[in-house]
């Protein structure tokens, strides 16, 4: 039998798979549905995929190219049809973003989508039931304890994803067991997580929404990000913001982010800014939400009503600082709580890329989450649990 540990992404697909081999397949989860990450994906809506896939763009400690092979597995284009024609969702392409959606816009079906299709193919899924510890059996196999009591496999997939909004059941059980079976990890940090911080010029910005440019420098190394930017209550959110968060969340050393809030280069406002006889405040707000034009004016020093006749040039350059690189003031982040996904976790030396099963165990398996490498926000990260779930689910199957 092949015991896959977690009904969440990875766990829903690997069972789905083992069974296609005509092993028998139980999935056990803790919490009383499985899911629950598939649940509040995508603001409700699941962004169950990307409709194109840079694989540069994940991110990984261990060697990329073994990341990339892990992706290389299930092509993009086999994913889409496994859940349009297997699991039964048609889906559709939100054209200025490239994320697919389910076309219903609801993440339930995606989630109940799963759960049906591993129930029609014969998985066993038990419920409220928590692993807290995996060994060899004496013989071949494995011996699983979990709090309805012991149960032993052939086979076992671990997918019990990172510690990223444990309320959903990723409390980091799986790694602890993966760990404690001698696998290398590299450290874990929160990613694609919001920022916190201030708002220039002191003023509230929260739910004020833009495209910008973020450059973000620190650690000997520099990156940068384009896409939606949010501010929150408490800081800083957004596509933007998220897929640099990795940077300031994974170094101890500081970091230094600067937002281009338009595409507008510095020499395009300064003209602009020069041929003004008006308030400086209004010229901005022609490209920007007025409420953060007025906040970025403020925050360079000039008064609200200061026209383009009276600026002075240390108060243009402060201005054009603020419009073009603007050094987002941080605190800190909001961390696992609220973070999409876990940054680091079990090291894909320590897997075999063609299976995903250990290196150090034969008849273990491990997959989604837990791996140690993430994506950017656009369906990178499920398109890695679903890739990841497959091969470790028929590789196991092929065993159990
Ligand atoms: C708010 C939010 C929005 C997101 N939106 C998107 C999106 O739109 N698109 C995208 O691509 N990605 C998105 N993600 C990321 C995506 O949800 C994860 O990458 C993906 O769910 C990881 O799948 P997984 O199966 O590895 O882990 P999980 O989905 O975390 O599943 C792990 C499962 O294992 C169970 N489990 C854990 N420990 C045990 C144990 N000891 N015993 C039994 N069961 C256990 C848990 O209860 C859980 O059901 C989002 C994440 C969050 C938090």
């Amino acid at each position: 039998m092949v015991v896959v540990i977690g009904a969440g992404a990875a766990g829903l697909v690997a069972a789905t798979f083992a069974r296609s081999t005509g092993q028998p397949v139980r999935l056990l989860e803790r919490t009383s549905d499985g899911g629950r990450k598939i649940l509040i994906s995508g603001g409700g809506r699941c962004n169950i995929l990307p409709s194109s896939l840079q694989p540069e763009r994940f991110i990984t400690d261990s060697p990329a190219h073994l990341m990339r092979g892990l992706l290389r597995s299930w092509p993009l284009t086999e994913q889409r049809t496994f859940f349009e024609n297997e699991v039964g969702i048609p889906l559709a392409l939100e054209s200025d973003t490239g994320k697919l959606f389910p076309k219903s816009n609801r993440a339930r079906d995606v989630r109940d989508g799963l759960v049906d299709l591993a129930t029609r193919r014969g998985v066993e899924i038990q419920y409220d039931t928590t692993v807290n510890g995996l060994r060899r059996s004496p013989g071949e196999g494995w011996q699983i304890e979990t709090s309805r009591g012991p149960l032993t496999a052939t086979a076992v997939i671990l997918a019990t994803g990172g510690l990223s909004v444990p309320q959903t059941g990723s409390d980091g059980t799986g790694l602890r067991i993966a760990q404690d079976l001698g696998h290398g990890m590299h450290p874990f940090y929160p990613a694609l997580t919001p920022l916190t911080g201030g708002m220039p010029g002191g003023a509230d910005l929260a739910g004020i929404s833009l495209p910008v440019r973020i450059r973000a420098k620190g650690d000997g190394r520099t990156r940068e990000t384009a896409g939606g930017f949010l501010f929150t209550h408490r800081g800083y959110s957004g596509p933007s913001v998220l897929d640099i968060s990795d940077m300031v969340t994974k170094t101890t050393s500081e970091v230094f982010l600067r937002v281009s809030w338009t595409d507008r280069t510095e020499s395009q406002w300064r003209d602009e800014i020069a041929a003004t006889t008006g308030r400086v405040a209004s010229v901005v707000a022609r490209h920007l939400p007025e409420r953060l034009a007025e906040a970025l004016c403020a925050d360079a020093g000039l008064p609200p009503d200061r026209r383009g006749p009276e600026l002075r040039r240390e108060e243009r350059l402060a201005l054009i600082e603020r419009l073009t690189a603007y050094a987002l003031p941080l605190t800190g982040n909001e961390g696992y709580k609220r973070a999409e996904v876990t940054g680091g976790g079990v090291a894909l030396t320590d897997i075999h890329s063609r299976t995903l099963e250990s290196v150090r165990h034969p008849g273990l398996f491990m997959c989604g989450e837990m791996l140690d490498a993430f994506g950017p926000i656009g369906g990178y990260n499920f398109a890695w649990a679903w890739a990841t779930g497959r091969l470790a689910g028929l590789a196991a199957g092929r065993m159990g």
